[in-house]
Order: structure tokens, then C-alpha cells, then sequence
């Protein structure tokens, strides 16, 4: 039997795990830098599959490292498991989380054969979009022998290389002064004003960036009581632009527009937060291509041209090392990713067959860039 139709056959036999553990992680939704049941249930399946498991690296107490095989080419799946505020697994990061699950395991099966060393890298916090759990995992070295990284996202289609912008999210805290707003109005200072000035301002600048460009937020906190003169205010904005560069130059523009708030109440400003941006992802368009050959063959159907921008921290990882994010379509439009809607997808047929084609996909790919002498050479070589 070749490697493809070894990892295949393993895939098999962990198609009902996977799908459980897909469906436990979205029964269990935990936020960012909180997953404690996701990651032990992926370190725990992965334990039982002859992984050799690493929990709580780099100091993150949700982050894993778990590997198999000792072939020349390391390959690292990255596995997401995160959720949202209020809405739950809206991102689909219980798929992501058994996709990779299933990639390694399958691909780990014929990891000496092909020539693999395979990995999991559990990433917690991606939601977060300052700081996430790769940025922090790049910085403290687990991706240091890696030669190449992949993770599969759930999408309403698929997308081989879908366009993922950079972004950097950043709170905004006003002080004013209270005050009787009925009494004494004249001795307050109005931070919940200096918002209203900056929002205002922002709206205004939107005619003036790029159509690519996002800035984007909401009021965290807008005052005690309409009787009191707000004294504290704060807003968490995300700011987006194609690249990491072109965001350093909006970023100041939007900083202004807030500052605007600030002068125009005489409250002081503070902006906390945006140190440790989401870079644009950079797809290895040679991997991108063997995945999406790999995806086809197994019936999956693309979708390149659907417009639409997010923003991860793989983009970090790309930026280091040769890497993939293709979009796996879960068939839920009219429902798109963040929606509540979308959430209720990531556990029906289509978001369980999704696991087993993205994982199938991803194992096959990473056995061709172990096996085909001249990529496999340029992906040891990068590092
Ligand atoms: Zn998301
Ligand atoms: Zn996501």
C-alpha cells in the first residue's frame, strides 16, 4: 500500500473520534487563553494515537506540542480551539482543532515511511487578534524546527489561498471628571463625548483609505449613569490593511482621530494594547497548490474568486516559515463566519465530512512535500 492510501485507511478508523472530539470542543466553547478541556482533549487523543505530548509550552498553559515519526521534513498542523464571546464556536475552531487531529494522526501513520516528523501544535487564542497564541508560540520557539505549518479554517466555501489581511486591535481608555449632569454639568469633563468625537472622526477617514482597509470597534464602556458625567470610557477597535507595513501607516491616522476625542473634551487618552499585530499570511503557493490537487481529487470544489478578509496569527507563522491556511466550506450560506448561525454549522454533515476531507487533504499534502525530492529540499533548506 502507498503512504496516501495508509493515511487514508488510518484516517478511516479515526473518523468517529474525530467527529466527537469536534463535537465535545463545540459543546465546551472556552475562550481564548482558557481552553482547558479543548487542549486536554486534543493532547489526550493524540496521547492514545503514540504521540508523544508536551502540555503547557512556552508557558501557555492551554499550548501543546505533540509529535511523531522521525523523518527529515517536520511538518506542524496548528491546531485552533478557541471560541467567541457570547456566540460560542461562531469561527468553527472545534473543526480546526480535529482537522489537524486528524491530519497528524493520519500522516503519522506513514511518518517513517514518507519520511516525516509530524506535529501538532496546539494554538490557543486566536480570537484575540493582539498577541494570539502563535505570535507568543513563534516568540518562544516552538515553531524553531518546523520546516512548514498548515491549518484548515472553516468557511462558508472553500478557498486554497483566501486573502488574510493584517490587524491590530488596541483599547481606548478616556478620562474625564464627574459631575451632576443636571447641577453641575459645567464641572464634568465628558469622556463619554471624547468617543463620540473619535467615532465621528473615524467615519470620516473611511473615505479616505483603501477599500481593503477595515477599522472597526465597539464601546466597552460608555459612562456609570445618565445622571453622572461619564469620567470613564473605554473602546477596543481593530484596525486591518493588506499588509503589516501598510497597517503601520494607517494606524497612526486612527490613533489621531481618537486623540481628536481627547482634545476636543480636554479627558486624557490612553491607548493599551496593538503591540503585537496579526501579520498578512503569506501562502508557500507551492504547498497551496498540492493541497488544493489534494482536496480536488477528493472531491472538494473551490471557490478562489469569493471576495471577503479576515486576519489570524498563522499570518505571523508565515511570515517565518513556508505556510498554508486554505478555507474549507462547510456549505452554510447564507450564514458566514462570527455569526450564530454559522456556529450551528460547524456541527452538521457537511462540518463533520469537512474534518475528514481538510484532514485527508492536509496528511496527503504533507507526504507529497516529504516525498517529492525537490520541494522537500527547499522546505529543509528555508530554515
Ligand atoms: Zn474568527
Ligand atoms: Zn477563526
Amino acid at each position: 500500500m502507498d503512504a496516501k492510501a495508509g493515511a487514508r485507511e488510518r484516517l478511516e478508523t479515526a473518523r468517529k473520534s474525530l467527529v466527537e472530539l469536534s463535537h465535545r470542543i463545540h459543546a465546551n466553547p472556552e475562550l481564548g487563553w482558557e481552553e482547558e478541556k479543548a487542549s486536554s482533549w486534543v493532547a489526550e487523543m493524540l496521547a492514545d494515537a503514540g504521540f508523544k505530548v508536551e502540555r503547557g509550552v512556552c508557558d501557555l498553559p492551554t499550548a501543546l506540542i505533540a509529535r511523531a515519526g522521525s523523518g527529515p521534513l517536520h511538518i506542524a498542523f496548528c491546531a485552533e480551539y478557541d471560541c467567541l464571546p457570547e456566540i460560542g464556536h461562531a469561527c468553527g475552531h472545534n473543526i480546526i482543532a480535529a482537522i489537524s487531529v486528524g491530519a497528524a494522526v493520519a500522516a503519522a501513520k506513514v511518518a517513517d515511511e514518507a519520511g516525516l516528523t509530524v506535529s501538532v501544535l496546539g494554538t490557543p487564542a486566536e480570537e484575540v487578534c493582539n498577541a494570539g497564541g502563535k505570535i507568543l508560540m513563534l516568540e518562544r520557539g516552538a515553531f524553531d524546527d518546523v520546516h512548514a505549518a498548515m491549518m484548515v479554517h472553516p468557511s462558508p466555501f472553500d478557498r486554497a489561498a483566501a486573502s488574510m489581511i493584517a490587524a491590530a486591535m488596541f483599547d481606548v481608555l478616556y478620562t474625564g471628571k464627574e459631575a451632576h449632569s443636571s447641577f453641575a454639568p459645567e464641572r464634568g469633563i465628558n469622556a463619554a463625548d471624547a468617543l463620540t468625537v473619535a467615532q465621528t472622526a473615524i467615519g470620516l477617514l473611511r473615505q479616505h483609505i483603501t477599500s481593503t482597509d477595515r477599522i472597526h470597534g465597539i464601546v466597552t464602556k460608555g459612562g456609570a449613569a445618565p445622571n453622572i458625567v461619564p469620567a470613564h470610557t473605554s473602546a477596543r477597535y481593530i484596525v486591518r490593511a493588506k499588509t503589516l507595513e501598510r497597517l503601520q501607516g494607517l494606524l497612526p491616522r486612527v490613533h489621531r482621530c481618537f486623540e481628536a476625542g481627547a482634545i476636543a473634551t480636554g479627558s486624557k487618552m490612553e491607548i493599551v494594547g496593538g503591540d503585537k499585530p496579526y501579520a498578512e499570511v503569506v501562502n508557500d503557493m507551492e504547498l497551496v497548490g498540492l493541497y488544493r490537487r489534494n482536496a480536488e481529487a477528493i472531491g472538494r470544489k473551490f471557490n478562489d474568486a469569493a471576495a471577503g478578509s479576515a486576519s489570524t496569527d498563522m499570518g505571523n507563522v508565515s511570515k517565518k516559515l513556508p505556510a498554508i491556511h486554505p478555507g474549507i466550506g462547510i456549505n452554510s450560506l447564507p450564514a458566514v463566519n462570527h455569526q450564530p448561525e454559522f456556529a450551528a454549522h460547524c456541527v452538521k454533515e457537511e462540518a463533520d465530512q469537512a474534518i475528514f476531507d481538510g484532514a485527508l487533504a492536509m496528511a496527503w499534502t504533507a507526504i507529497d512535500a516529504a516525498t517529492a525530492p525537490a520541494l522537500r529540499n527547499r522546505l529543509i533548506s528555508v530554515r
